[in-house]
């Protein structure tokens, strides 16, 4: 008997046999946490940080020695040239954009190699809205290349990278669709076709979801820069807003005179206390992805054991955090969701029920109790009410948190007589 939460004697057993499932895949998540946390290490002791680096500035920030160290650390532990980590990034969107309209110019050719992007990239792109100032409307070139089979197509890869293309991009996570996400070595492959054709071309990866979950990252086997957000892996679950851009030095440069002003660049951007958390938070990072790794491959045996389709599968090699459960119907999704919203350290006693969302054409029900507000390093569930019916899960700052809160997803679905 659990002697906090009531959970019944079939999701118990459930629970054992789940976890005895996922005994490989965690010996190898612990292999993966280890190697990166000891990469982190290793770059804060190389670059000398001390209690100085927390120092906070104000005003124009000239010559934070925190911040400007900050970019060194993340540098090394993403074998880039350059780095530009700010809590000014408000979100992952606006991280990416900053990129970019950081190195794009008109006339450019912008080439997807993964299908269509995820969805708040539409508008930056110029695939949707108007009049908001989208990349399209500043003369830049889109087109993409769609997923064959799920997977990516190198042929008409190699046949679409001609010298009129600036800019390959490629996401590594799957986002909020059920293809598979990408691994180093699939990222890799498309560096060597991609330059071989055009060897002046820069290859971007949006790495959101994806940092240390494998032991290398894109910038290590030649993406010429990359982007995330600071409330998903890469900031630990520590940082409470932000985001970073990594790569070669020209391309870094000119993102930050995108993100502050042609001239000043990286010079100025008072850290207002910041720095101390950044730090923290990249170092929690490698340790914080392991427990949502584990979190999600745990749900995925979970799930898998009562009958429902999973993807990825609990003993497949994981290249993002997310995790998808095909859960059949509406009322078996919000069950679900409620489940995870009971067992949230925060927000527990709200009772997540679909809504119509700006953006979706389908209502969306959601389950997010977090110690920062959106956070999905952090458990959270989100399904659209339409079919096929799938939620999806990401986070989880420790496993054990996790785990409770996946059996009282289950346990929620049981009493309402809906799990298998
Ligand atoms: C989350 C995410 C984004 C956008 O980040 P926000 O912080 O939500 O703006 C972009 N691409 C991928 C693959 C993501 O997972």
């Amino acid at each position: 008997m659990n002697p906090f939460f009531n959970i019944s004697e079939r999701i118990e057993n459930a629970d054992k046999i789940a976890l005895n499932l996922c005994s490989e895949q965690f010996q190898l998540i612990d292999e993966i946490t280890e190697y990166n946390q000891l990469k982190v290490q290793k770059a804060f002791i190389d670059n000398g940080i001390s209690e100085s680096h927390f120092v906070s500035s104000t005003g124009y920030g000239y010559g934070d020695r925190g911040r400007e160290t900050l970019d060194k650390v993340w540098a090394q532990v993403f074998g880039a040239e350059d780095a530009l980590v700010r809590h000014n990034f408000t979100c992952g969107t606006h991280t990416l954009a900053t990129a970019l309209f950081g190195v794009l110019r008109p006339n450019d050719k912008m080439l997807c190699v993964t299908g269509t992007p995820y969805d708040t990239i539409h508008n930056v792109i110029g695939i949707s809205g108007e009049g908001m100032g989208s990349l399209k409307e500043f003369g830049i070139e889109y087109d993409e290349i769609p997923l064959k089979n799920d997977r990516l197509d190198y042929e008409a890869i190699e046949i679409a990278v001609d010298s009129s293309v600036t800019m390959v991009y490629i996401q590594r996570s799957r986002g909020y669709e059920l293809r598979p996400s990408l691994s180093i070595a699939e990222i890799e492959k498309v560096c060597k076709i991609a330059k071989a054709k055009n060897p002046d071309v820069i290859v971007m990866v949006d790495n959101c979801y994806g940092e240390f979950v494998e032991k290398l990252e894109p910038t290590e086997v030649g993406t010429d820069l990359i982007a995330g957000s600071l409330i998903k892996n890469a900031g630990g679950g520590i940082a409470t807003t932000g985001g970073y851009i990594a790569g070669k030095h020209k391309l870094v440069e000119k993102c930050a005179y995108r993100l502050t002003t042609p001239g000043l660049g990286k010079e100025v951007g008072a850290t207002l206390n910041m720095n101390r958390e950044l730090y923290m938070g990249l170092f929690y990072a490698p340790h914080t992805v392991g427990e949502a790794v584990k979190s999600a491959v745990y749900i995925s045996a979970l799930f898998e054991h009562f009958g429902y389709s999973v993807t990825p599968k609990y003993n497949e090699i994981r290249h993002d955090i997310v995790q998808s459960i095909g859960l059949e119907n509406p009322e078996s999704l919000v069950a679900f969701c409620q489940g995870i919203q009971s067992g949230s350290p925060i927000d527990s006693f709200v009772l997540p029920e679909p809504w119509d969302m700006p953006g979706y054409d389908s209502k969306v029900v959601m389950a997010a109790g977090a110690f920062t507000l959106g956070s999905s390093i952090e458990l959270s569930a989100d399904a659209p009410i339409r079919e096929p019916y799938y939620a999806w899960i990401q986070g989880g700052l420790n496993f054990h948190s996790a785990k409770i809160c996946a059996k009282l997803a289950a346990q929620k679905m049981e009493d309402k007589g809906l799990l298998k």
